[in-house]
């Protein structure tokens, strides 16, 4: 199986209203936001006709790699899912 195979079998349970990432209003995104649009593996971050940076928080798979670029940088907000929701890791 390919890793994107593997990925698919993962699932995501949204918790409607709540996105668990937030990006903080921005004219102009930074290299930093830029570079999530890049480096997240399950392709949250995009960026929107006005040029700024979106994320959609659905699919994400809690990795913390944009948590780690934007730790001091304070750009996004970060937080674990609720209980219940979130990613469904399926090993195997
Ligand atoms: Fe993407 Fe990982 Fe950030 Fe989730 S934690 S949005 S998968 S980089």
């Amino acid at each position: 199986l390919r890793v994107e195979d593997k990925l698919y079998q993962n699932r995501y349970l949204v918790d409607p209203g709540r996105p668990h990432i937030k990006v903080r209003p921005h004219e102009r995104p930074s290299a930093n936001l830029l570079a999530l649009t890049h480096v997240c593996p399950a392709k949250c971050y995009e960026l929107n006709d006005e040029g700024q940076v979106e994320i959609t928080a659905d699919g994400c798979m809690e990795c913390g790699t944009c948590r780690v670029l934007c730790e001091t940088s304070g750009e996004i907000e970060w937080n674990y899912p609720r209980g219940g929701f979130g990613v469904l890791f399926k090993f195997g």
